[in-house]
């Protein structure tokens, strides 16, 4: 047999002492310790062992160590480390065996094996001492247990964190959050300072060195931080973060926690709701608008821009304060009231010019605005103020103002008036009717704005009036027209109507203006004037003609016999001019007489085809006899025949050759010319160089009755109908009537008849 270190067995004697020796060494050792001889038998085993194996001295000493106490070492690990590791380096250290010992349990030891130096000749021991460390390998599993939970804490959190150790902040634990947000991959091990260059400069060296000096925690708030990101060039963070010193066993700070969150998406974010505040105040401030809001049920003035503070006469001090109280005249002026009406029903309030009674700069004035009160909500619907937008209107409704008072003046000046007086827009809608118009129709205004007066207007004359009215509107022109309007009774009375366009400064029609005069009166007593002539005319004919009958008979026997040569009073020449007489008046019954047919509608034309140079020259001749101061000349530039009333025609030139002698007392030239017109046509025209006509007077002069009125009326005879009967005449030939004159500088007047 073989001891462990190869030798041969050699069983220890008690003899030789050595129990002694050993006993003096494991004694001396403080950890449970024992020696055993080459053999593995325990020698000697001290008091600590026994102590921490629950044994007695019996149960140890003199045995193989494999066996003490119920083969307590008797496991691989154990063997190993003597008959193995020993043998090979005489002496072990910290050999670690966990292992589970009956009586005590599991423990784990720390053994220590060492060759006993001894003299030669001695048997050899081998002294092993065991050291407890169970509880240690607890506190490190348990530490290490904190230690992993921290880094899993720290892996898992949503915020960057890291722990720096020692004066130049070596990074020695950094999460995933933390790599990320400083953008790097390799910094454990590394100094802050090495790690990333880019913050040195940034003043967080500054503030790491003064929290490892003073242990003083740091808290910052929001710090824009610039990181180098990999890859990425560089971003700008803001970040909330806190540096926490950490301490050794001993007190002093030997390292920092520092712990940081990325608020650069809530910062950017509030920037950005910082920003358009900072836009819709601009908005709202550099608005030529009045606009303010109004909190709660007191209308505390939240907003208020620099327009609506100047229109209020007040600075920026009424700011915070409830509306009623900054502004109290508003209180007895319904804005209350409004306010409220606003803010329990959510409806919006609007107002046009409305008057305002404001204190500014110590005087109370008046002021008009156009505003709007919003109903202001929260996010959920809930009402919470009121926005108040606001122009000041005050120019333009103290214009608005006169204009209303003007208009009223010219209403109540119009419902004066006899006349009817109605007012259209420019597009031709009734907009006014005077109160005649009213009382004659005994309808309301808003009845006759609606239907309008024509379909007052008697069948006869409507159609033309609407004719006339639709031209005047597509052409902008006044027109004047007679006709018949029924009244409340039923019954139909003459009107004068004028329609005229009342234009702008640009010459754009405004609106039309339409009077009608009452001529009821008028018309009958001409109805009466007419009656009495055609009675007149009537009875004047017959004994004028026998007259004339008789006057020509005695001029015809006398102009036979000498005898009257013999009278010294020239009686042939005075019946001459007695039948001339004669003859002026025979026309002049015959133009009454024809005045009547023509209101009858009883003027028939006898057409036939005549020449008319013929006519003119026939004529000019025939009055030639009786006119011999003037001279009539006739120019026949167009000779041409026409189909047409011949004694009609020739009336119409008797009338104008007649009135062209009549009216020029100074001048005796009257010339006559016969020219083709356009729409094969010819024209006769009578020019004298009388006393003319003036302008207004042309359209007139072809009315009934119409003389120009002043000296001429009274030095003139005349009666007003010659002119009204050339023209009805030429009008029923489908003739055109002209007159070309001007006061003062003679007339002429011409007629166009188609060429037959
Ligand atoms: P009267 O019988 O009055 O001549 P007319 O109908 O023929 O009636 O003429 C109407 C009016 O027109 C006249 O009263 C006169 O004032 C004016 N008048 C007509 N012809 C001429 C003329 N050639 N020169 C100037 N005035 C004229």
């Amino acid at each position: 047999m073989k001891n462990i270190f190869g030798e041969p067995d050699k069983p220890y004697t008690r003899s030789s002492g050595a129990p002694n020796y050993a006993q003096s060494i494991v004694d001396a050792i403080h950890e449970p310790s024992m020696v055993v001889d080459y053999n593995l038998t325990v020698v000697s085993a001290n008091h600590s062992y026994y102590e921490a194996f629950k044994a007695g001295n019996e149960l140890v000493e003199g045995k193989r160590i494999y066996e003490i106490i119920d083969h307590q070492w008797d496991f691989p690990a154990f063997k190993t480390l003597l008959e193995v590791l020993l043998p090979e380096k005489q002496i072990v250290k910290d050999y670690e065996v966990t292992h589970e010992f009956k009586h005590i349990g599991t423990h784990t030891f720390l053994i220590h094996a060492s060759q006993l130096k001894v003299e030669k000749g001695q048997e050899g021991l081998i002294l092993i001492s065991f050291k407890d460390i169970t509880e240690r390998m607890e506190f490190e599993e348990k530490e290490n247990y904190h230690l992993r939970s921290f880094q899993n804490i720290l892996k898992q959190a949503p915020a960057a964190m890291c722990t720096l150790r020692g004066p130049d902040h070596v990074f020695e634990l950094v999460n995933e959050q933390y790599l990320q947000l400083v953008g790097k991959e390799d910094i454990v091990g590394k100094s802050v300072r090495k790690a990333l260059p880019e913050v040195s400069n940034q003043g967080f060296i500054e503030v790491l060195d003064n929290v490892y000096r003073t242990g003083k925690p740091y808290v910052g708030n929001e710090v824009p931080l610039k990181m180098d990101i990999l890859g990425k060039g560089s971003k700008v963070y803001y970040v909330d973060f806190v540096y926490q010193p950490t301490w050794d066993k001993e007190g002093k700070v030997d390292g920092i926690f520092a712990h940081a969150v990325d608020m650069t998406e809530k910062v950017l974010a509030r920037k950005k709701i910082e920003e358009s505040e900072h836009k819709y105040q601009e908005l709202i401030h550099s608005s030529p608008s009045l606009i303010a809001t109004f909190q709660g049920e007191d209308y505390v003035i939240e907003i208020a821009n620099d327009a609506i503070l100047e229109a209020w006469g007040r600075d920026s001090d009424v700011i915070g304060k409830p509306l009623l109280s900054a502004i109290p005249e508003l209180i007895e002026q319904g804005f209350e009231e409004m306010l409220e009406g606003v803010y329990k029903t959510g409806n919006p309030y609007k107002a046009y010019e409305r008057p305002v009674q404001l204190l500014r700069g110590g005087k109370l004035e008046t002021v008009y605005f156009n505003f709007i009160y919003y109903p202001q909500r929260d996010v959920h619907g809930n009402i919470v103020g009121i926005v108040d937008v606001a122009t000041e209107v005050t120019p333009q409704a103290l214009l608005n103002k006169q204009i209303k008072e003007s208009e009223s003046h010219f209403r109540q000046m119009a419902d004066l008036m006899p006349n009817k007086v109605s007012n259209t827009d420019a597009e031709g809608n009734f907009i006014y009717f005077n109160q005649n118009w009213l009382d004659y129709t005994g309808l309301s205004s808003e009845d006759l704005k609606q239907k309008g007066w024509a379909k007052f207007i008697h069948p006869e004359e409507k159609r033309n009036f609407e004719k006339q009215w639709q031209k005047s509107l597509n052409s902008g022109r006044s027109f004047e027209m007679e006709l018949r309007c029924l009244d409340k009774n039923g019954r139909y009375n003459w009107h004068l109507n004028r329609t005229e366009a009342v234009k702008d400064e640009a010459g754009q029609i405004k609106m039309w203006i339409g009077t009608n005069t009452e001529i009821q009166r008028l018309k009958e007593e001409e109805k009466q004037k007419e009656d009495f002539l055609k009675m007149v005319s009537h009875e004047l004919k017959t004994p004028v003609t026998s007259i004339k009958g008789y006057v020509q008979l005695l001029l015809t026997q006398l102009k036979m016999t000498e005898e009257s040569k013999k009278y010294s009073f020239p009686l042939i020449s005075s019946l001459e001019r007695v039948d001339q007489q004669i003859v002026r008046l025979t026309r002049l019954i015959a133009e009454m007489l024809d005045l009547s047919r023509i209101e009858e509608n009883k003027l028939e034309l006898q057409k036939q085809k005549f020449s008319i140079n013929e006519l003119v020259t026939e004529t000019v001749q025939d009055m030639s006899y009786t006119n011999t101061q003037h001279k009539i000349e006739v120019y026949h530039d167009f000779s041409c025949s026409v189909f047409a009333d011949k004694d009609r025609i020739g009336q119409v030139l008797i009338n104008f050759i007649t009135n062209a002698i009549k009216y020029s007392p100074d001048s005796q030239n009257v010339e006559i010319r016969i020219q083709k017109a356009d729409n094969h046509q010819v024209s006769v025209s009578i020019k004298d160089w009388g006393i003319g006509i003036d302008k207004k007077s042309h359209k007139n002069i072809f009315k009934r009755f119409y003389r120009i009125g002043g000296k001429s009326e009274e030095t003139y005879s005349g009666f007003g109908i010659g002119l009204y009967l050339a023209n009805e005449i030429i009008q029923r030939h489908k003739g055109a009537i002209k007159v070309k004159s001007k006061k003062g500088a003679g007339s002429e007047f011409s007629f166009t008849l188609a060429v037959a």
